[in-house]
């Protein structure tokens, strides 16, 4: 690696501790006859202890100069698979229909600059995943996991708390990645709900939750000015909230229940 060129355009911030490597798999609890995805192998280093658990492994790498490294890094690993592709082009579906696994895991120290792309991937994707384990920087790992009146709080995070339990599992210093980035990061872990609340319309959720947030000091009767402001009103009311209310007051009940009477 000593003559590598990291690109920053690609997030290529590579995690050196071997402990913190050992800690996010750990997260995972990987078990069984399993299948772990990874995206961005970078040199390896969270791959190999991937390998170690699970029974197979399909990583993504877009960065086709990393071959050779992991070529030799990964050498002595029989159930890894690198694609070396862009994973926001790939269709998943494809790439794993010829595994056979009963549990599915996506472990990854994400690259930053296409976090929101890479989970909105994934949760279009349809894969029931036993266990998504992330590592992503800081901020975003707040954004994700904030509640209701906290100033994170944004349609991300309602989409996300839609399908999963989010956990905030552990903090991790620049002072652990070649080269140091700017930010620090969060290994954060997301489990399926097991009881998904009913939707009419997933598009129409997305799109109710883009608009609301759309700008955010606006309120809702500003920011949802094109919908049918008697049918947003009653809704609003039942939960004791009015049109001068902000989406980031908002809680995710509110939401779908919004989205399924405006369907
Ligand atoms: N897994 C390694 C580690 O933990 O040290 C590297 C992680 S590094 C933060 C992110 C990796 O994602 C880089 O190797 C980068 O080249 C790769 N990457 C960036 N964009 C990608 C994309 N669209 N598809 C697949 N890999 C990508």
């Amino acid at each position: 690696m000593n003559d590598f060129n990291f690109k920053k355009s690609l997030g290529q911030n590579f995690l050196q501790d071997k402990n913190i490597l050992e800690n996010i798999v750990a997260t995972a609890n990987v078990s069984g006859n399993s299948l772990t995805i990874e995206i961005g192998a970078g040199s390896g280093n969270l791959t190999k202890e991937i390998a170690k658990v699970s029974k197979h492994v399909l990583c993504y790498e877009i960065d086709t100069r990393l071959e050779n490294i992991l070529d030799e890094s990964l050498k002595d690993y029989n159930n890894i698979h690198i694609i070396f592709d862009d994973f926001l082009k790939r269709d998943i579906k494809e790439d794993i229909k010829n595994y056979e696994y009963d549990n599915l895991y996506l472990i990854a120290n994400l690259p930053y600059y296409i976090t929101t792309p890479i989970i909105e991937k994934i949760i279009e994707s349809n894969l029931k995943f036993q266990k998504i384990v992330v590592m992503i920087q800081k901020e975003v790992g707040e954004r994700f996991n904030a509640k209701p009146g906290m100033k994170e709080y944004n349609s991300l995070t309602v989409y996300l708390n839609y399908y999963f339990d989010l956990k905030k599992e552990f903090i991790v210093s620049r002072n652990c990645f070649i080269p140091k980035p700017n930010v620090d990061s969060i290994v954060i872990s997301l489990v399926n709900k097991k009881d998904l609340l009913y939707l009419k319309d997933i598009d129409n959720f997305n799109k109710l939750l883009k608009d609301s947030f759309k700008f955010k000091r606006k309120t809702i009767r500003n920011n949802l000015k094109n919908y049918d402001l008697t049918i947003v009103e009653k809704v609003l009311n039942k939960y004791n909230f009015n049109l001068n209310t902000r989406a980031e007051d908002l809680p995710l009940i509110v939401f779908v229940d919004l989205s399924n009477n405006l369907a």
